[in-house]
């Protein structure tokens, strides 16, 4: 597998609780680096647009209320297998399920509000990083 770059957020529950460094350190102590990283808070349009594919999910009204309740952290990592391994880090989307040791095992407080989005796929990932980051932010 090649190095690849992921795109992540640390949601409002975590920045809120002051997380944004443990959440950090786990996608350094992977062996992801953080490439590119800034903290923002959404608009109502831009969270509605950033999950525009959920848009007919029951939850889509409440999730984008909830990623604009707090600033979020949004970050480039990049690494070998990048997108899965991030995925294995984050743990299941429900904390319930999610393994121990992962970030959502550790600090997610629902379903809803789990602490991190990760990019699925090659795809989607670059989509995601194009949608938050200029290529003048993205260091080679
Ligand atoms: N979500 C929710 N209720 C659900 C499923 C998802 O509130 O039943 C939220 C949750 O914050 C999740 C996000 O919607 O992280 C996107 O859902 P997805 O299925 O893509 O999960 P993820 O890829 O984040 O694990
Ligand atoms: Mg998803």
């Amino acid at each position: 597998m090649a190095i690849q770059r992921t795109f992540s957020i640390i949601k409002p529950d975590a920045t809120k609780r002051n997380l944004t460094g443990q959440i950090a350190a786990k996608f350094e102590e992977a062996g992801l680096r953080i490439v590119a990283s800034k903290r923002i808070q959404l608009t109502l349009a831009q969270a509605q647009a950033f999950y525009g594919v959920h848009a007919e999910r029951p939850f889509f009204d409440e999730l984008c209320e909830f990623m604009i309740s707090e600033p979020i952290v949004v970050q480039v990592l990049e690494g070998e297998d990048a997108i899965a391994k991030n995925r294995e880090v984050m743990g299941a989307t429900n904390p319930a399920d999610a393994a121990p040791g992962t970030i959502r095992k550790e600090f997610a407080l629902s379903i809803g509000e789990n602490s991190v989005h990760g990019s699925d796929a090659p795809e989607t990932a670059a989509e995601e990083i194009a949608f938050f980051f200029s290529g003048l932010e993205l260091v080679g």
